[in-house]
């Protein structure tokens, strides 16, 4: 259907879509209802890799042993995504088509180093996350693809994640940090530039011995926030600088 059947917008748990229906904001007028796939909600591992379904409900990560497991700090993510409602609704895939630099799983998968699966009648492609972003709500994906799932290969080293928002629920972040220790760091931010980054600067410095002040520095440079209605640039900046030291002093 999305292949022959004309602009078609694909709707899993809907709760980006429906706000953005209640904001007269969306072009779209005809929708394709992948929500019963339940093929696409499986949480296993193959072939070593970590595989979740892009229809894995938050509610469906966060009570994961696999993910508890191999990637806790996205149960921990998943956990600070809005209220019950919301994780029992909200996908794993939605998060990552819906393209928002503050979406709270994307520096985790950025950090992990994740590989989407995308599907479309015409074959499966992978792209890495770190290239499937392309500006802000801009990504790779072709209308007639779906996301199916995420593949994460082992980590090595301790994962770090952090939010700040307003308040612990149902709050848009104002800055979200995920991070892994070793042996390489890995240091992803999401609300600071018009996509989710990664700090491959920052994380040189830190691997080659660098003070924390150093990377820190480095950090600034790197990241581009803006003032809008969740904050300022330079609160984003302090607050950036801040978690990389808790990472760092956190996880040593
Ligand atoms: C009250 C409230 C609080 C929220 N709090 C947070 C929060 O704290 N953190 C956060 O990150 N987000 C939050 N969100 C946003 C939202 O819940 C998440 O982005 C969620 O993951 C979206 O998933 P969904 O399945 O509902 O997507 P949908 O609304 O169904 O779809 C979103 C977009 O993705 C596309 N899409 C969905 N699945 C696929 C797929 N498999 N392949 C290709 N395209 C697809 C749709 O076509 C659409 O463009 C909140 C939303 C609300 C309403």
């Amino acid at each position: 259907m999305l292949r022959d059947d004309g602009r078609l917008m694909p709707l899993a748990g809907c709760t980006d879509v429906y706000v953005n229906l209640n904001f007269g904001t969306l072009k779209d007028t005809r929708f394709l209802n992948i929500w019963p796939l339940d093929e696409l909600r499986r949480i296993e591992v193959r072939d070593g890799l970590l595989s979740i379904g892009a229809l894995a409900t938050y509610t469906r990560i966060i009570r994961s042993p696999l993910v508890r497991k191999r990637l806790p700090i996205l149960a921990a993510a998943s956990r600070e995504i809005g209220g019950v409602q919301i994780q029992n609704r909200g996908t794993l895939g939605g998060n990552i088509a819906n393209a928002s630099p503050a979406g709270d799983t994307l520096p985790v998968l950025a950090a992990a180093e994740a590989v989407l699966v995308l599907k479309s009648a015409g074959g499966t492609r992978r792209v890495g996350i770190n290239a499937f972003y392309t500006g802000y709500r801009k990504s790779v994906a072709r209308r007639d693809e779906l996301i199916t799932a995420v593949e994460i290969p082992r980590l090595e080293g301790r994962q770090w994640f952090r939010k700040v928002g307003t308040r612990a629920a149902q709050a848009i972040s104002k800055v979200v940090m995920a991070a892994v220790r070793a042996p390489r760091p890995r240091i992803a931010l999401g609300s600071v530039a018009p996509t989710v980054i990664r700090l491959p600067k920052t994380e040189a410095v830190l691997e080659d011995g660098g003070s924390i002040e150093e990377a820190r520095q480095t950090l600034t440079r790197e990241i581009q926030p803006i003032d809008d209605l969740r904050s300022t640039a330079e609160y984003r900046r302090r607050v950036s600088g801040n978690l990389l030291e808790r990472f760092w002093s956190e996880t040593a």
